[in-house]
Parts: structure tokens; sequence; C-alpha cells
């Protein structure tokens, strides 16, 4: 190897995120053009389906999208009223809040945990009132929320439970998959996800009585699909809908993907042990705390993130990574904190852990292809940067 080359290991550019492809791809997608379905719902998308239905456990899963659309379709099934009360973390991603907003829905905002980041199921049944109709969890970087507790609480008032698992494709809690054990679970196939199609996503539906309106809104409130199986000889507008399938192309794209989402979930999850291991030192020197995976959830590897000491200037250690060509990024402003937020929501109790938390984070690089050489080099010039800093 020259000089040369090695000389550019240490120097080029480490994005923070460059998304998979199989090599399959453009080959299914070929196939959809060939066999001349490009609308929803052809071969592809029922192989995604059944894909998805499998491995989860859920009882009906629908190709929509977005992630987004599929927490816009649980609304709607959800019937939700302007002035209810919807219980979800402030620590998320907008969509998770638009969502009910769009129907008219109030989010209110909960502290998370500490450890997980995730929403702190013991904060839950304070917030409720005789408006709340629904709890969010987010399963954040594909952690799972402690869902037997959440799914107690609504049991015990009536509530229903959609489980935002964007980011939880082939993670589980005590073995049942993220997004089969509310009511509802949704993913996202956005580009930034382990597993993609550019955009997408799906509804994971898991109460069979729910699955034939959650089918009639996705296909512009109409019973198209009923009518496509032969159960009935013409189909008609029977809901309120709208279009929230995505073509067979997408659905072939996600298909070359979904193949591939165990050796995907394997070579991430190498990819987050082996920071796991280098960054142990930091945090023996109280310079950052790892992520902390409760015993009950097997994750996905989506997120390596840290949390820096509240002594350690996070806009600092971003500049100086940057300067060195290693991209890192923080997180979510938090929700309650934006315009939006404090027009369309309300705060129950303090978001102090989500505040430390939210401003503490810093997400390293992680995609498949990312060489072991490259995490030496992001974890080394993190602790100069650090140690520089303390
Ligand atoms: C990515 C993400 C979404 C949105 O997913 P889209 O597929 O882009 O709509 C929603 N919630 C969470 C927690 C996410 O990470």
């Amino acid at each position: 190897m020259s000089l040369l080359r090695s000389a550019n290991v240490t120097t080029d550019r480490i994005l923070f995120n460059r998304p998979y492809m199989t090599g399959k791809e453009l080959s299914y997608i070929t196939e959809a053009k060939t066999g001349n379905m490009l609308a929803g719902d052809g071969p592809f998308t029922k192989r995604c389906h059944q894909w998805i239905e499998q491995s989860t456990g859920c009882n009906k899963a629908l190709l929509t999208h977005s992630c987004t659309a599929s927490l816009e379709i649980a609304a709607l099934l959800l019937d939700i009223r302007p002035g209810d009360e919807i219980i979800m973390p402030s620590y998320t991603f907008v969509s998770t809040a638009n969502a009910f907003v769009l129907r008219g829905g109030v989010p209110v905002f909960v502290d998370i945990r500490a450890d997980t980041l995730n929403l702190d199921e013991n904060l839950i049944e304070a917030a409720i009132t005789p408006r709340t109709t629904a709890i969010v969890p987010v399963h954040y970087a594909g952690v799972a929320c402690e869902m037997d507790s959440i799914m107690r609480i609504a049991e015990k008032h009536n509530l229903k439970v959609v489980e935002d698992a964007a980011q939880g494709v082939m993670s589980s809690y005590k073995g049942r998959a993220l997004g089969s054990i509310g009511d509802f679970g949704a993913f996202s196939f956005h580009e930034t996800k382990n597993v993609i199609s550019g955009e997408g996503g799906a509804l994971l539906v898991n109460d069979s009585n729910m699955s034939l309106r959650a089918e009639m809104i996705r296909e512009k409130g109409t019973d198209r699909s009923r009518f496509f199986r032969g159960e009935i000889d013409k189909y008609t507008w029977q809901e309120v809908g709208s279009s929230f399938l995505p073509g067979e192309l997408i659905a072939a794209f996600l298909w070359a993907q979904l193949e591939e989402a165990s050796a995907i979930t394997e070579a991430r999850l190498k990819i987050w042990n082996n920071y796991h291991s280098m960054l142990s030192p930091l945090e023996s020197k109280g310079l950052l705390r790892r992520p902390i995976i409760p015993v009950e959830c097997k994750h996905n590897a989506h997120m390596y993130y840290i949390l820096l000491s509240p002594q350690i200037d996070r806009q600092a250690v971003l500049t100086r990574l940057k300067e060195k060509n290693i991209y890192s990024v923080f997180h979510y402003v938090p929700l309650h904190s934006s315009p939006a937020g404090k027009r369309y929501a309300k705060v129950h109790g303090s978001m102090e852990v989500t505040e430390r938390q939210s401003e503490r984070l810093l997400r390293l690089p992680l995609w498949v292809g990312l060489t072991n050489e490259q995490q030496k080099r992001i974890v080394n010039a993190l602790t100069k940067i650090i140690e520089e800093l303390k």
C-alpha cells in the first residue's frame, strides 16, 4: 500500500450516514417494471407485507409512504377528535406529534428516562385526564420502552397504544418485535434508518378488528383491497381516507433490503459493539456516558450516541470533529421548546431529563461499511478532543 493511500485513511471524510444498498434493488425494480405493475399493492408489496407479518407477528402489515403516514393512519383509526390528549415524549421527531395535531389532538409531553431516553413509564399515569385517548411510546435508538408497564397503564385506563417504532425494525422487547406490542406500530424505511427505501414506512395493525378499516383508510377510504381479493364485486367510498400507499418501485427496492435485514442488523451491531468497548475508558473517566440497554431489550444498532459530561462543550466537540473530517451530529430539539410545540401541545410536569440529555447527546457515524480503521480514527479523535476540553 502506498504512503499516499495510507495518508488518506487518516484524513478522508467520514460521513455521519451512508445509505447501504444490498445490490438487488435495481434488478427488482426492473422486474416490477417488466411486469407492468407500477401502482401499489402488487407482488413486491405483498412480499413485503408477508415479511413484516412473519418477522414481527403483527396481525396485518401495510406499506405506506413513510412512518409519518403510518402515524397519520393510526390517528384516523383512533378517531382522534379536537381536544383529545395523546401522551408522548417531547424528545422525538415532529411526526410523532404532527400526526395527532392534524386531527385536532393535543400532544401531552411527559419526561423521559435518563437511561434509555424513552418515555418514563412512571410519569404516565399522573398525566392522564378524562380527555386522554392514547399513549405513543417512541423506541429511541431502536431500544424498547418499558412496554409491559405501558400496556398495563393503557389497559387500566382504557387507552390505545401507538408505538412509534420508526427506528425499531428488527428490535424486540422480551422477545416481541417492536411495533407488534401496542394496538398499532409504525415503521420507517427512510434513508437514515437501518432498512430503507428512500422514503417509506409501514403500519402494523395488531388488533384484527381494525385491519379492514386500516386497509380502507390507506386506499382513499375505499374497500378496493377487498375488491382485489375478490371478496366483493365493486368498491365504493366507505371511510375518511387518503392515498397512503407506495408504488411498486418503492416496494421492489424495499424487498431487496428486507431480504438482507438480518445481515444489515448484524453488521450494524458489530460496529455498535465496537464503539461500546472502545469508548469504555472515556466513560470510566467520567467524561461521557454510553448507551444503556435494559436486559429486556434486543436492539438493532440503529444509533450509537454518547452523552457528554456537562463540563464538555458539545458544539466545540462537533466543530473539532468536523475539522478532522468526521461528521457527528446532535439530535432532537425537544418539541415542547419548538414554536409549533408551544402552540399545539401541553407539557405535563418537568422536562428536566429531556432538556439535560438532549443538550449533551452526540451521535457518531454508524453505517454498514464503516471500517474498523475508521472507527479507531473517530474514537481517537474524540478522545483527544474531549481530553483537551475537559
Ligand atoms: C424517522 C422517524 C420518524 C419519521 O419517519 P418518516 O418515515 O421519515 O416519516 C418518526 N418518528 C421517529 C422516532 C423517527 O425516528
